[in-house]
């Protein structure tokens, strides 16, 4: 009894420091409490996201003349306390939604919004939401389950862009950008001009290593060029909403272009000089000049060097 009971306890202990470093991921428990608090960032915006996070991505919600646009809906589970929080912001109904890419924890939430909702997506996302594969470097526990199949295809994208798309008109106006590979191969910036302001989703998801999920078309090889791409040819921007951090500036875009292409120059150098992925992984450092970047977890850092290895010939 006493050796269930421990086993029982180490397993919790395990499910937890798991969600800690994948914290890209559902929360290990599903019935937990789901509190949704709204940060104002303009007076017709404002930036919805949980307590630790365990809702999952940050969403945008930009209150138009005509209704409401959302960007990025959490974990399953969260549409309806989405829903709710944003009924104490504006009568307005929900008419569009902006998914930053393929993620459950950016686009589950879609299948509680209402059935005739608009959503759109870079068009590579709409390929991989039809699949919904796991990513690269978070453990899973079974075979992903599809949530878009699950409801029947709700919540899937109704339109779709390549490089760039304009929406709405006037003051309502978004401007959506693809810069290339990084997080997945489908990472969409979204661009609201009236109010200097973008929402980066995750290949700018804080001040950290990035998840790449190779098997989204990630890669550690681009992703430092596709975000120098965004920090170069968007102008007149504020405020960056990232993936999962606090709001930041155009500069801390730039400066995390830098560091990723530091990155990937000096995993390449390393693959050169004919180290090992696991050796390169452990003498990697974050360097000295990128101050308050969080440490890499073990498991992330050896699944980027090894990411770039591969892409390296
Ligand atoms: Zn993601």
């Amino acid at each position: 009894m006493k050796r269930i009971i421990l086993l029982a306890s180490l397993v919790g202990v395990g499910a937890l420091s798991l969600g800690v470093a994948a914290f890209q991921q559902p929360p290990a428990n599903p019935n937990a409490p789901k509190v949704v608090e709204a940060q104002k960032l303009r007076d017709n915006l404002y930036m919805l996201n949980s307590p630790g996070q365990n809702g999952g991505g940050n969403t945008a919600v930009f209150i138009r003349t005509d209704g409401i646009t959302l960007v990025d809906t959490k974990n399953p589970g969260w549409g309806q306390p989405i829903i709710a929080k944003v009924k104490e912001l504006s009568p307005k109904p929900i008419t569009q939604i902006i998914n930053t890419h393929t993620h459950g924890d950016h686009v589950s939430g879609n299948v509680e919004m209402p059935v005739n909702v608009e959503v759109i997506v870079q068009v590579n996302t709409a390929e991989n939401m039809k699949e919904m594969r796991g990513a690269t470097g978070i453990a899973q526990t079974g075979p992903p389950t599809n949530i878009f199949k699950v409801n029947n295809g709700r919540g899937m994208p109704t339109k779709t862009f390549k490089d760039k798309m304009k929406v709405n008109k006037g003051a309502d106006e978004i401007d959506l950008y693809y810069f290339g590979r990084g997080h997945t191969n489908g990472d969409a910036w979204v661009v609201f001009p009236a109010l200097r302001l973008m929402h980066a989703g995750d290949i700018f998801s804080g001040k950290n290593i990035p998840l790449l999920d190779a098997n989204n078309g990630g890669s550690g090889v681009e992703i430092g060029n596709t975000l120098e791409k965004a920090a170069k040819s968007v102008k007149n921007i504020d405020t960056v909403i990232t993936g999962h951090s606090t709001t930041m500036t155009m500069a801390d875009l730039a400066e995390y272009a830098q560091f990723n292409k530091d990155f990937m120059t000096s995993v390449q150098a390393a693959k050169k000089a004919g180290k090992s992925a696991d050796e390169t992984a452990k003498n990697w450092k974050i360097p000295e000049k990128y101050k308050g970047y969080a440490a890499p977890a073990e498991a992330r850092l050896k699944a980027n060097v090894q990411i770039v290895y591969d892409e390296t010939k």
